[in-house]
C-alpha cells in the first residue's frame, strides 16, 4: 500500500528527519570519459512536487535514469526511499510515465489493460481480484479516462495516452510519481488539465518530479525547480526561479524563455 505522509510539498529540500525519496550524494556520470552530469546533490522528500529544466543535452534524462537506479553513478552514491537505486527492488513504489509514453504504440491493447498492469506487481501471474479491479476502475476515474476504458491507447490523444499511464502508475499505488517531458505534443488545453491532475495527485500525497521544457508550466505548477545544465544552477522555490539568473546562466541566453506566462 502507498504510505500517505504527512509531509506538506516544500519548496526546498529541507532537511527533515523523514526517510527522503531521493537522495544524490556529489554524484558524477558520463557515459564516456567526458561527464555529463557532475557534482550534484540533491535531496527530495515524500510530497515534493519538483520541476528538473535545463537546455537539450544538459544531462535532465541521464539525472533521472541515476534517480531511478537505471544507470549507476562513477562517483557518489543515489538512493531510492533510503536505498541504494540501483538495488532498489520495490519498483510498484514508482510509476515511470516516458516521454511521448509512446511505448505501446505498437499494442492493441485497451485503456483498461493498460492500467491492469499497474496490478500485476501486486498480484503476481494470478488473476485480478474484484478489489484489483475495483483500483483499475477508480486509478481510470481519477484521472478521467473511465469513459475510454475500451478504446485502444493508439487511438488516444497524447494527452489521453499520458493521462492512460499515470493511471497505471496510480494502479499500481506508486507514491513517486516520475515523468519524462510528459506535456510533449499535448496541446494546450490539455496541458492546463494535466498539471491541474498532477496538483491533485500531489495534494493526496504522492511526490511528483518531471523533466519540463515548457518553463511557463513549470513555473507556474510546480513547488521547486532544479535548473541543470551538467552542473545544479539553481535549486529551490519556482518564485525564486523566475527571479533568479540561473535560467540564463544555464541556457546561456537573456531570452524570455518564460515566454511572459507570469
Ligand atoms: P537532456 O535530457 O537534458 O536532453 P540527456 O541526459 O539526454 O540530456 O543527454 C545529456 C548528454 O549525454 C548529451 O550530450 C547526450 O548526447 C549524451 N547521452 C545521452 N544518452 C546517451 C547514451 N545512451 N550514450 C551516450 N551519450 C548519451
Amino acid at each position: 500500500m502507498r504510505t500517505q505522509t504527512s509531509a506538506s510539498p516544500t519548496s526546498s529540500g529541507t532537511a527533515s528527519s523523514t526517510e527522503s525519496a531521493i537522495e544524490l550524494s556529489d554524484v558524477d556520470f558520463g557515459y564516456t570519459s567526458s561527464p555529463v552530469v557532475e557534482e550534484i546533490s540533491l535531496r527530495i522528500d515524500p510530497g515534493e512536487y519538483v520541476a528538473v529544466v535545463g537546455p537539450n543535452g544538459s544531462g535532465k534524462s541521464t539525472l533521472m535514469q541515476l534517480m531511478l537506479g537505471l544507470l549507476r553513478p562513477d562517483e557518489g552514491v543515489a538512493r531510492l526511499f533510503g536505498e541504494s537505486a540501483h538495488q532498489f527492488d520495490d519498483g510498484e513504489r514508482i510509476g515511470y510515465v516516458a516521454q511521448h509514453a509512446s511505448a505501446s504504440k505498437e499494442m492493441p491493447i485497451t485503456v483498461r489493460e493498460v492500467v491492469k498492469m499497474g496490478r500485476f506487481p501486486h498480484v503476481g501471474f494470478g488473476r485480478l481480484s474484484s478489489e484489483d479491479w475495483d483500483i483499475v476502475d477508480r486509478a481510470l476515474d481519477t484521472v478521467g479516462m473511465a469513459a475510454f476504458s475500451n478504446r485502444r491507447v493508439t487511438q488516444l490523444s497524447g494527452g489521453q495516452r499520458q493521462r492512460a499511464f499515470i493511471a497505471r502508475a496510480l494502479a499500481s499505488e506508486a507514491d513517486l510519481l516520475v515523468l519524462d517531458e510528459p506535456t510533449v505534443g499535448v496541446d494546450m488545453e490539455s496541458v492546463e488539465a494535466f498539471y491541474n491532475l498532477l496538483g491533485s495527485l500531489n495534494s493526496d500525497g504522492i511526490t511528483v518530479l518531471l523533466i519540463e521544457h515548457d518553463l511557463g508550466a513549470v513555473t507556474e505548477h510546480t513547488d521547486r525547480v532544479i535548473c541543470l545544465n551538467r552542473e545544479i544552477y539553481f535549486d529551490g522555490s519556482a518564485n525564486e526561479f523566475v527571479e533568479s539568473d540561473a535560467l540564463a546562466r544555464a541556457f546561456g541566453t537573456t531570452a524570455d524563455l518564460l515566454g511572459g506566462s507570469r
